[in-house]
């Protein structure tokens, strides 16, 4: 779909996967003015493909785009988008517990625009790919290194939204962490550099008794979908769950540490590693909390329990 900066979208089309015809001077490539999104779509027991909550990330993309000076799709338009481009692609969405088809919708400024201002005109755009389970044999835990110089966001910038530039300054500290033999980076807090934000894709949880915590967002990391839904899940199971400030001491204090996101679902973390200190949780296997809720969750991503969220979205 196309608009300008009305934003009224003329309606699109579906078109073989393939290269885009982009001005050199489009805004997206100079000014790094670009949105997108992640989500999945399941193949439940019966056969069926389903969506988990779509609106979500319509709504983060609306909410990005306002931070971005962009029009956004509408919650309808977004969802009946993704809906359509599922459909046409459905013989994609693997067999049930076989993984998932995985979708990108793009929100890019498009229209070319030579001094530092928004776009003329804007693209939305949805394509979409197979991918396997994330774990191939049961969760697997993975290390971290807190980052301790690098930032991936500063208060006041664009850390609370899912915009393009974001990703930029984790290709270094995320491939450097990998020569280093650790799965992925723990980022902290640019003004104190000792709150914990968030991993390079993922939002991070700590265990501790009952309790379980994660850091509150505060413009400087993405409101996650799986997040939010792990905070509902846990307090529906019965834990006490605390958006709040969590120190790098806290986590290393913590019972069991994991992550969330649309790719992992929920990740356990195994050791986090914070300048000469190395701690490992749960012996460096899976805990139980972070078991119970990627059961849980997953069961209901996959139409294996009830739905009593009303989270599953059919086609
Ligand atoms: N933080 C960042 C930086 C991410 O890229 C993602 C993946 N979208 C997440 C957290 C997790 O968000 P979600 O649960 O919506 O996938």
């Amino acid at each position: 779909m196309k608009t300008d900066r009305s934003g009224e979208w003329r309606s699109g089309e579906l078109l073989p996967f393939g290269n885009l015809e982009l001005s050199p001077a489009a805004g997206v490539l100079n000014y790094g003015q670009g949105l997108f999104e992640g989500m999945k779509a399941y193949r439940t027991q019966d056969g069926s493909a389903v969506l988990f909550r779509p609106k979500e990330n319509a709504l983060r993309m609306i909410s990005g785009a306002k931070r971005m000076c962009m029009p956004a799709p509408s919650v309808g338009d977004f969802t009946a988008a993704v809906k359509s481009t599922v459909k046409a692609n459905v013989r994609w969405v693997p067999p049930h517990g076989k993984g998932s088809l995985y979708i990108r919708p793009l929100l890019i400024g498009s229209g070319a625009i030579l001094g530092l201002a928004p776009a003329p005109e804007y693209s939305f755009i949805i394509y979409v790919s197979p991918v396997g389970n994330y774990f191939k044999s049961g969760l697997a835990p993975i290390s971290l290194k807190v980052e301790t110089f690098y930032h991936r966001a500063a208060p006041g910038g664009t850390g609370g939204v899912k915009t393009i530039g974001n990703y930029a300054p984790v290709l270094k500290t995320q491939l450097d962490a990998k020569d280093q033999g650790f799965s992925d980076v723990l980022y902290l807090d640019a003004a104190e550099n000792k709150y914990v934000e968030e991993v390079s894709s993922c939002n991070i949880f700590t265990v501790k008794g009952n309790t379980i915590s994660t850091p509150e967002t505060l413009g400087t990391i993405l409101p996650g979908i799986t997040r939010k839904s792990i905070i509902e899940l846990a307090r529906d199971m019965g834990y006490k769950v605390k958006e709040t400030a969590v120190t790098v001491e806290e986590l290393l204090d913590a019972d069991e540490v994991f992550c969330t996101g649309t790719a992992v679902v929920v990740n356990p973390v195994g050791s986090i590693t914070y300048g000469d200190r190395r701690v490992t949780y749960s012996d460096g296997g899976v805990g139980k909390v972070s078991r119970a809720l990627s059961t849980s969750l997953t069961d209901i991503q996959m139409g294996r329990s009830e739905d009593k969220f009303g989270w599953v979205e059919q086609l």
